[in-house]
Parts: structure tokens; C-alpha cells; sequence
């Protein structure tokens, strides 16, 4: 009898652990097998599992070139992110079918939806007004990347560039609901067959998985797995942080090139009007990062901004919701080499050529330029201003430029006050003695 009660409890103590040690090693096997495509990017990226789910560490920046190619830039560049502890990528070890799989034409616009093997994000194609397909649109790089506004680089295809480390064989990147992401072939580099909306299949050996094609939607089309989504995007997913303010669309330019003298450091060429342009800048020890704009003449302008931490601002491109809240204070310098707008356009502002550039002079340019868009109606069509003759007045310009960020209630007109006020806004910036006038200084580059 005291055999047994000692047996017993002891037998079953040895099963338990059994189990348990069978369950270990399949997760350990099935975080093995997940981690082969990231450890051809070991010098980037760093993996680790909890048996639940699996965790992808990066910086945020790719081994290779970023931004050359993008003909609809909004300024943005990419700075290094802290992807690491708690701030990491993550999804299921093991993913679970989804009684109701959420396609990404109608969500996810927000955050991420996968993670490639390199350790870089990959976004919803069609971005957040749910409409622009951001390859169509020429937003993305030759390798369908390109900076969010939190200056976090991102694709939004699959980077097939990735498959010179990885070959056929390996999954270009992870669908955030676990599933595997293939390249345009099998495996085996035999052609794919009969995917469903989400780009997605089963195969022998390989079961659910998802391909790369080269139309929408270039990546997993939805979720086929379980995930949850919390306020538009897929959670939990890290932060993103640039110290620097949202920065404006800069119409007409074009990537030319990119580079990177050493980590941290970056060059990046444009050209606009047939001109060239570059943005020099560099993140430095003290966590600030230093911008250098040079202009086709060789001018240079500077600024610096400080990492203040904690995510200041979110990542991907969710500020450009349309019902997203505009950070204020945003129509800041124009364009081009970053001489405030004001002294760029002070000659003409300065309608009675006195020197200066009074309030008056900029609000009846204002009224005149509204005028002319208006028609004779109450507001500016936004949809319809493209295809309007220019005014001509420095207004004018402005206006067709920035008409976006002067539409500030995002209602798709411009009002007359909307105009005057987000000039008013610029002018008691440049205002420094704030006497209600541009002079001296004030008009000094
Ligand atoms: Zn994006
Ligand atoms: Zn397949």
C-alpha cells in the first residue's frame, strides 16, 4: 500500500513531464523551422520564441538601398528604430484558422500586416484612406519600401529582393497571423496554383501558406489565421518614433538615389523641376539627429532634432487618415531648400514694394488667390483645384501646393478663413518681434 502512494504520485509526475518535454521540443522544432528565413539576416536580425508566440527584433533599416525610385514622396526618411524587448515584432508559433478571416481590403490600414525575414515591417498595400494603392501610386522604392511618418521605413509588397539570401525555398516574411509568406514560385520553384483572395493556399507539407504576387494584393490579401485588431490595425504591434515633426507631400520630386557612408549616417538624393536636391543627416550619440538640405547652388540649411522617447509619435502612415487629427503648427517651411516660405516669396508679397511685407499684403493675396480658385463659391473644391489654372500670386502657388494641410478640418474644401488663418499661423512664426510685419531680419534666409 505505501508503495504505491509513493509510486503513484511519482508516475504521474513522469508523465507530465513527458509532456511536457514533447511539447517543448515541437515548439522548440517550430521555432526553429520559423526562425530560417531571419537567420539569413542574423547580422540585423534577432529572433527569440516563448513557446506561444515569436519575436522579431531589428532596427528598422535594411541591408539594402532604401527610397530610390519614389516619385510621390511626403518627405520622409528612414531613421533606425528601437524593434527590441517589448517594442518587438511579434506573431503566433503556432497559427489557428480564423473562424471569420478579416480581408485587408476593408481593414488593417493602420500598422503593419506582416514582418519580412530581414526584420523590416510590411503594410497594407492599399494605404490608410483605403483607396491609393501606395505601388500604383508611386509611393514605394525599387524594392516597395518607403519611410513612414514617423520617419520607419516599411514595404508594402513583398520584398522579393530578399529572395538573393533567402532563394525559393524560404519565406520571404511572416503574415502577422503566423502564416508563412512564399515568394512568386513554390518552394520548390514550381508554379503556384489556385490561391484564394488572400493570396493564400494549402499544400502538401507546407498546409496553409501564404505568395508574393506582382498585382494587389502583392502580399497576404487578409488574415486567414486568428489576430486581433484593435483600433485599425493588428495588436499587439510596436511603436515607431521620429523626433522630428510630420513633414509635407513635396509634389514632383523624385528619388535618385540613396546612400549610406556608415551606420547612422545617410545621403539622399532628389531631383525636382530638373534640379537636384539632397537631405544629408545623421543620428547621433546624444540621440539627436541632424538634417543637412542642400540645394542645387550648394546652399545649405540645418536642423536638429532630440529623441525624446516613449514613442512620441506613432509609426506606418496613420497620421494621413483623413479623419486623423493633423498635428497643428504642420505648414511650417515649404518645400525644396528649407528657406522659410515668407522670404523665398517676399518680393512678391510686397505689393507697395516699401520693403516690407505688412499682414495686409499677405491677407488680400489671400483673398484674391481664394477668389480665383472659388468661383464664385463658397469654398475650394480640393478634388478639382489640380486642374485649375494656377493664380498667380505667391498664394496662389502656395495654395495649389499645400492644399491638404489647408483644408484643415479635412471636409475636402478650403474656405477663404481656412486660407488666411494657416497663412496668419506662418506669418506670426516668422513674425520674431511680432510688430505685424516682415522686415529686416525677418526676410534674411
Ligand atoms: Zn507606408
Ligand atoms: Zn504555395
Amino acid at each position: 500500500m505505501m508503495k504505491t502512494n509513493l509510486l503513484f504520485p511519482i508516475g504521474l509526475f513522469g508523465l507530465a513531464g513527458a509532456v511536457a518535454a514533447i511539447q517543448s521540443n515541437a515548439g522548440e522544432s517550430r521555432a526553429n523551422e520559423v526562425s530560417k528565413p531571419f537567420a539569413k539576416f542574423s547580422s540585423k536580425v534577432k529572433t527569440r520564441s516563448d513557446g506561444k508566440n515569436f519575436y522579431v527584433e531589428s532596427n528598422g533599416i535594411p541591408d539594402h538601398r532604401m527610397m530610390a525610385g519614389i516619385t510621390a514622396w511626403q518627405q520622409q526618411v528612414p531613421l533606425p528604430q528601437n524593434y527590441t524587448g517589448s517594442n518587438a515584432w511579434q506573431f503566433p508559433l503556432y497559427p489557428v484558422e480564423a473562424k471569420e478571416p478579416i480581408s485587408a481590403k476593408d481593414h488593417f490600414f493602420r500598422g503593419a500586416i506582416a514582418i519580412a525575414a530581414n526584420g523590416i515591417p510590411i503594410f497594407n498595400p492599399i494605404k490608410n484612406d483605403g483607396r491609393t494603392d501606395t505601388f500604383l501610386a508611386g509611393e514605394l522604392d525599387e524594392f516597395g519600401g518607403h519611410s513612414g511618418r514617423g520617419d520607419d521605413y516599411h514595404y508594402h509588397i513583398a520584398p522579393l529582393v530578399l529572395q538573393k539570401e533567402l532563394g525559393t525555398s524560404l519565406p520571404v516574411a511572416y503574415a502577422l497571423d503566423g502564416y508563412a509568406i512564399y515568394g512568386l514560385t513554390e518552394p520548390d520553384g514550381t508554379s503556384v496554383k489556385s490561391l484564394d483572395s488572400f493570396n493564400g493556399h494549402s499544400t502538401n507539407g507546407l498546409g496553409y501558406h501564404y505568395h508574393a504576387t506582382k498585382k494587389y494584393p502583392y502580399i497576404n490579401g487578409g488574415f486567414h489565421g486568428q489576430v486581433s485588431e484593435v483600433d485599425g490595425q493588428v495588436d499587439p504591434q510596436p511603436r515607431a518614433e521620429s523626433p522630428r515633426p510630420a513633414t509635407a507631400p513635396l509634389r514632383g520630386a523624385k528619388i535618385t538615389d540613396f546612400t549610406s557612408s556608415k551606420p547612422g549616417t545617410y545621403s539622399l538624393t532628389y531631383s525636382l523641376d530638373g534640379e537636384v536636391y539632397k537631405v544629408n543627416y545623421a543620428v547621433n550619440g546624444d540621440r539627436t539627429v541632424s538634417f543637412e538640405f542642400v540645394d542645387p547652388k550648394g546652399g545649405k540649411t540645418t536642423e536638429s532634432y532630440r529623441y525624446r522617447g516613449g514613442g512620441r509619435r506613432g509609426g506606418g502612415d496613420q497620421p494621413e487618415r483623413p479623419q486623423g487629427g493633423r498635428p497643428q503648427g504642420q505648414l511650417g517651411p515649404p518645400p525644396g531648400p528649407r528657406k522659410p516660405w515668407f522670404v523665398d516669396h517676399a518680393k512678391e508679397l510686397d505689393a507697395n514694394k516699401d520693403g516690407e511685407v505688412s499682414k495686409e499684403e499677405v491677407i488680400s493675396q489671400c483673398k484674391e488667390a481664394f477668389k480665383g480658385y472659388a468661383n464664385g463659391e463658397s469654398s475650394i473644391d480640393v478634388t478639382k483645384l489640380p486642374d485649375l489654372p494656377t493664380v498667380r500670386n505667391a498664394i496662389g502657388g502656395f495654395i495649389k501646393v499645400h492644399s491638404k494641410e489647408l483644408d484643415r478640418n479635412s471636409d475636402g474644401k478650403i474656405t477663404e478663413q481656412e486660407i488666411i488663418e494657416s497663412m496668419m499661423r506662418m506669418f506670426d512664426k516668422q513674425d520674431k518681434n511680432h510688430d505685424g510685419k516682415l522686415s529686416g531680419s525677418e526676410l534674411e534666409g
